[in-house]
């Protein structure tokens, strides 16, 4: 072969969307023909759908995986003197549903291995002001719900799944978002079921639930005009459910392509003998994993010359997350954010997360870890 190498992309949307054109457009024609622009038939059925998906009785699309979390916590009724747990590595949104809603955020640390809460962490958290836990089933694996929902359980504290991640996973065998009183779903276009722009999906178990979500989510208005809470205006508009509808048909297919994915690049390193190098992703036993995403640990005072040395190469990476949430600028002032997490803020400093999408090739991913393998050759010479 001849010519410049390319280069291999963090996630290439278009590739996976291209083959599907023509399923969308009919699907958008449908909706344009239609006129049902808000709670057009597409919305009821891809609420059927993530319902089933995710083994609970009612789901109820809204504008997006932050407005869900907002509007879990508003359902719940938490406001002022409350207290949530929640870990501090992970998106923003997490914790800022908390705040927006003047309660007070306790973070937990993470369990190193998988990145995801810890719950002896949450129990030494419990006060009697909690009134809620969020784990957060990041990168697409479950957190250890069980446990989680346990501890709840025994202190009649709610538990809210921010499964933004981790639509299909599981936890011995039981569905992401039917392990709490309420689920949270993203179709931000980087999710695993991604939109063509926003919109975010509630789960619940619980009937009166349900209908409290949907009542937050439009206005507390009921019937029209007469209002019983404050709420907020979150939909799932028509247009994205359509384009969703379409996606989900291909969803088992997307997750079954990063599940492979997955298992080559940890195979890729291992024979390339770089998986001492690299801390490679630690699957948890009990979790279905649906990879949004592969995160690999690189000592923290390589792990940036290491992006750079990709970047050179043509090859995408991405810290998912630099900052995490107790230490953002925006808390500074907030007593509660002067907290030690060193797990978490070791994790900041060493993670990497690589390329993972469903159309990714095994030659892109032999590329990424020959990469990495270069890399470890330069530093090795320059040692020696
Ligand atoms: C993406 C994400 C959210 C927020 O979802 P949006 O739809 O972008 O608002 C919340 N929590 C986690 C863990 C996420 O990854």
């Amino acid at each position: 072969m001849s010519g410049p190498v390319a280069g291999v992309p963090l996630l290439d949307i278009a590739r996976g969307n291209s083959p599907l054109r023509e399923e969308f457009i009919e699907a958008l024609a449908g909706v344009i023909d239609s006129g049902r622009f808000l709670f057009g038939p597409e919305v009821s059925e891809l609420e059927r759908e993530v319902a089933r998906l995710s083994q609970v009785d009612h789901a109820i699309g809204c504008a997006s995986g932050s407005d869900a979390l907002l509007l879990a916590l508003m359902a719940l009724d938490i406001g002022p003197g409350d207290e949530v747990i929640v870990p501090s590595f992970t998106f923003f949104a997490t914790v800022s549903c908390v705040t927006r809603l003047g309660a007070t955020p306790v973070f937990a640390d993470i369990n190193p291995r998988t990145f995801n809460i810890d719950p002896a962490a949450i129990a030494a958290a419990i006060t009697p002001a909690t009134r809620a836990i969020i784990p957060v089933h990041l990168f697409g694996q479950c957190a250890e719900i069980d446990a989680i929902c346990r501890l709840a359980t025994q202190k009649d504290i709610a538990v809210v799944e921010d499964a933004a991640q981790a639509i299909g996973a599981a936890y011995h065998s039981r569905a992401a978002g039917s392990w709490g009183q309420i689920g949270c779903f993203s179709f931000y276009p980087t999710k695993n079921l991604g939109g063509m722009g926003d919109g975010g999906m509630l789960t619940a178990t619980d009937a009166s639930m349900a209908e409290r979500l949907r009542l937050f989510a439009a206005h507390g208005m009921q019937p029209r005009y007469h209002h019983r809470v404050v709420g907020i205006n979150s939909r799932l508009d028509t247009f994205q459910a359509a384009v969703l509808g379409v996606k989900m048909k291909h969803l088992s297919v997307a997750v079954a392509a990063r599940q492979e994915n997955a298992a080559r690049y940890t195979e890729m390193f291992t024979d390339a003998g770089l998986d001492e190098a690299v801390v490679l992703p630690a699957v948890d036993p009990h979790a279905y994993h649906v990879w949004n995403q592969y995160a690999i640990r690189i000592e923290a005072s390589q792990r940036d010359t290491l992006r750079q040395h990709l970047a050179a190469d043509g090859i995408g990476s991405e810290v998912y997350y630099p900052i995490p949430v107790h230490a953002q600028a925006c808390y500074a002032s907030e007593p509660w954010s002067r907290v030690e997490l060193p797990e978490t803020e070791r994790a900041a400093r060493e993670i990497l997360n690589l390329p993972i999408f469903p159309e990714l090739t095994a030659e892109e991913q032999e590329r990424v870890v020959a990469s990495i393998g270069s890399f470890f050759a330069k530093q090795n010479r320059a040692a020696a």
